[in-house]
């Protein structure tokens, strides 16, 4: 019998428990879920060792704006914080829409993606992506207005790009915000940030996958609510089949810090505490599968608007995605292995091949956590182009170590990884 390459020992979160335990790597895959010869021993001691998460909404804005992200600097973030899988959105500059648009973005980000990723094809109201659906990893439906130009009003439209996803096995994500509904509160936008949240109301969340469930019927196709943000959207895909994600910046910071400024505009807007309480609960009990980030930075320039409209929606996010949430679960607010499952859970609904759990033949990808190093996130010091966190301050634990397919990408919270070592990832 050959030895492995590697034999990892510590806490190790696998079958939906963490608990003391060994696997060992061969050709950068899990071999055996137990003790075995290894050419060298990581023993990680009690530190947690989980699966790296699987961040299934980035924004890396690349090709357009590197000067806010681009593939190498937004991977490079994604793996400080132990996240080796991401999924970049379509409203990258020119869109993913077509063939051309497609194979360029691809070629960028295997030359600078330092972990593993999916890239979505977008819907826009030609429907060119009805061509692509099947070579990009999923495809992504803007049903509300937000950045980029890639608002579909044509319901026939949805439903046709609903069958092809289905027959090629591709899912769906859809950002849940209905234009009409939308539209009916916008007089209640001003110059102050706090009426963003009032302009778009739960309300059009809720409409909006009223609506989709409609579009969805009889396709079978594999529907996901993208950064689901209430109550009332958490209500509405009870009995659809859809799946959903919510982003820490819904679960962790109310609409109150929108009277702080532009650093807390996003869409969906961050909102009231029965809805943050509601997500937990979602999360907490599953019918919330998974965490992502939509990371979507933009300078601190940009975001220093003194006016609403001025400031362009979205904050970054994946370097925090799960070291804001630990903290919370050291607390009590969600047992361990619930929000370790739900930093993973993305893999199996999108189909990537190989990640998501510590499994014998699944991709050695993992981080490990010092579960008692939690410390302030400092903007500045984070990985990310943008130089700042909308959860500045709060407290989060950082991997020390972090490994892409058997390769160390971080350790001792240093980043070691190479731009080019990302592959790419689409279900089979
Ligand atoms: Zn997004």
């Amino acid at each position: 019998m050959t030895r492995a390459d590697l034999l990892v020992k510590g806490r190790i979160f696998a079958g939906g428990r963490v608990a003391p335990g060994a696997f060992t790597v061969k050709d950068g895959r899990v071999h055996e879920m137990r003790e075995g010869d290894a050419r060298e021993v990581l023993d990680f001691g009690d530190k947690l060792v989980t699966p790296g998460a699987v961040d299934p909404h980035v924004h890396f804005r690349d090709p357009g704006h590197p000067q806010k992200e681009d593939f190498a600097s937004g991977t490079r973030a994604a793996a400080m914080g132990g996240v080796t899988t991401v999924l970049d959105m379509p409203n990258t500059v020119p869109p993913v829409f077509s063939p051309e648009a497609l194979d360029a973005k691809l070629a960028i980000a295997r030359a600078k993606a330092c972990v593993d990723f999916g890239l979505f094809a977008g819907l826009d109201e030609r429907g060119e992506a009805l061509e692509i659906v099947g070579r990009a990893s999923a495809v992504k439906v803007y049903l509300g207005a937000t950045t980029g130009h890639l608002l579909v009003r044509d319901y026939g439209l949805v439903r046709l790009l609903l069958q092809e996803a289905a027959k090629t096995n591709r899912t769906v994500v859809f950002h849940a915000e209905s234009q009409a509904c939308l539209e009916r509160h916008a007089h209640f936008a001003d110059a102050t940030f706090p009426s963003h949240a009032a302009s778009r109301p739960p309300v059009c969340e809720a409409e909006a996958i009223a609506a989709i469930a409609e579009a969805a019927k009889g396709t079978g196709a594999r529907v996901h609510i993208a950064h689901l943000s209430t109550k009332a959207g958490l209500d509405a895909i009870q009995g659809t089949g859809f799946t959903a994600e919510v982003c820490p910046h819904h679960l962790l910071l109310p609409e109150t810090k929108l009277r702080e400024g532009g650093r807390f505009k996003m869409n969906p807007p961050l909102r009231a505490q029965e809805d943050l309480a509601a997500l937990w609960a979602g999360l907490r009990d599953g019918r919330i599968l998974c965490l992502a980030s939509d990371h979507a930075p933009h300078t601190k320039d940009e975001k220093s608007a003194d006016n609403m409209p001025a400031c362009p929606s979205g904050v970054p996010g994946v370097e925090t995605l799960l070291a804001v949430l630990l903290p919370r679960a050291l607390a009590g607010d969600i047992s361990l292995e619930r929000l370790l499952s739900a930093s993973v859970a993305a893999a199996e609904r999108f189909r990537l091949p190989r990640k998501g759990a510590l499994a014998p033949g699944m991709d050695a990808d993992f981080a490990v956590y010092d579960l008692g190093a939690a410390r302030p996130v400092r903007g500045a010091e984070l990985a990310s182009r943008c130089g700042w966190s909308p959860f500045e301050g709060m407290p989060a634990i950082f991997p020390a170590d972090v490994y892409l397919r058997g390769i160390p990408v971080v350790r001792g919270g240093k980043f070691l990884g190479e731009p080019g070592e990302g592959q790419f990832l689409a279900p089979p």
